[in-house]
């Protein structure tokens, strides 16, 4: 028989849906949460001349140390930390999320997070033997916590707090107040906090965009967890990192060792160079989601039944089904089967997410005119 923990796991919603749509052809695929944008072409010259340079050993298990002096001057202007001791290079955002989870939290300890969540959260919690406490968010909030629901949901057992901004799936982006009065309860119930930023160069207008990791008071509290994923469209390549204390960070390079052991350093050379030479390629790909934004943001709430906020951050929309009576899971099977749109049911991101679904606008204008028109397609329907 396999592991308890194999048996407990439940795979994400989106791969779900993903998996769904093996074998079909004609589909519009808006389900997996990764830019269209190939990775710009500079990045992937370095890596491919380093590989065939000879750069094919292992590296030290925390990552090149000339990769984390950049990372620690791309941040300088928010926030110090010393490239030795306070940074360790992980395979994704995903990595750094397990091995930070893993270094501060034992079985049964509980960790809150806000819904509707990122779903690889909860597999984590579950796969340290902890138990994760969803505290609810709403459209009619800006899907930002209650500040009161967060200090019910704290006892003895409470750990640390996940925090997700801009968010996935909402979009939602934290103002300097929650994020303070957050700040305020790690340090009164002395909690740890994980600050999962991964969309923090792609945020829209002029929304003040605020890193609890740039408060000085709560630092020492937090594990910053960063990736190459989003910010250059390097999903694949799997590099990114996370920033704490030196003790978390030796924790979570104990766990690494184990685990993953060190990412290849041609990606590691090629993620310092996109530091180094290739920024304006993330503000362009953010100019060219925005218009996507707009645009489709437009189109959606357009048909009649279902509204959509404004995505702040991020490239989701998390858009409102509540009116037709069906169920999250219902709406997105039934949308496939009949205009083979994929999405993935708002109960994938937590109960609290119920009455949406989630689609990617990273995707060409093409693709967003083509898919929108057919969901306008399916409601008439259904209607
Ligand atoms: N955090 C959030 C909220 C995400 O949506 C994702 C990926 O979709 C990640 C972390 C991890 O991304 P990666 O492991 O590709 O860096």
């Amino acid at each position: 028989m396999l592991s308890s923990l194999v048996r407990n796991a439940h795979g994400s919603a989106i791969r779900k849906m993903f998996n769904a749509t093996v074998g079909q052809s004609d589909l519009i695929n808006f389900s997996v949460g990764e830019p269209d944008f190939i990775t710009p072409r500079e990045i992937i010259d370095i890596a491919c001349t380093e590989l065939k340079a000879g750069k094919t050993h292992y590296t030290p298990n925390r990552g090149i140390l000339s990769l984390r002096e950049e990372i620690s001057k791309f941040h300088a202007k928010e926030f110090p930390c010393d490239p030795a001791e306070n940074i360790i290079i992980t395979a994704g955002g995903t990595e750094a999320l397990q091995l930070a989870i893993f270094s501060l939290v034992d079985p049964g300890d509980e960790v809150i997070i806000f819904g509707p969540s990122w779903p690889n959260y909860l597999g984590q919690i579950q796969m340290a033997g902890a138990i994760c406490r969803m505290i609810p968010t709403y459209e009619e909030n800006d899907f930002h916590p209650d500040i009161g629901d967060i200090r019910a949901a704290i006892n003895t057992r409470t750990k640390l707090l996940i925090i997700n901004s801009p968010c996935n799936p909402t979009g939602a982006v934290l103002s300097k107040e929650t994020l303070r009065q957050i700040a305020d309860i790690i340090l009164e119930y002395n909690l740890y906090a994980i600050v999962d930023e991964v969309y923090r160069n792609i945020i829209y207008g002029n929304i003040e965009f605020v890193s609890m990791y740039s408060f000085n008071d709560v630092r020492d509290r937090l594990v910053f967890v960063n990736s190459f994923s989003k910010m250059f469209a390097m999903t694949g390549w799997r590099v990114g990192y996370a920033i704490s204390n030196a003790s978390v960070i030796n924790g979570m390079t104990l766990l690494h060792e184990s685990g993953v052991s060190c990412l290849s350093e041609p990606y590691q050379l090629a993620a310092e160079y996109a530091l180094q030479n290739s920024l304006h390629r993330c503000s362009a790909m953010r100019d060219e989601y925005r218009e996507r934004r707009d645009i489709a943001h437009a189109m959606l709430n357009q048909i009649d039944g279902i509204s959509c906020v404004m995505p702040k951050g991020a490239f989701y929309f998390f858009v409102n089904i509540s009116k037709f009576g069906l169920s999250s899971e219902e709406f997105c099977m039934k949308l496939l089967e009949s205009q083979r749109v994929v999405t993935v049911p708002g109960s994938g991101f937590g109960a609290c997410g119920e009455g949406y679904f989630r689609m990617i606008f990273a995707a060409s204008m093409d693709k967003l005119h083509c898919g929108i028109e057919r969901i306008s397609t399916f409601v008439k329907e259904i209607s």
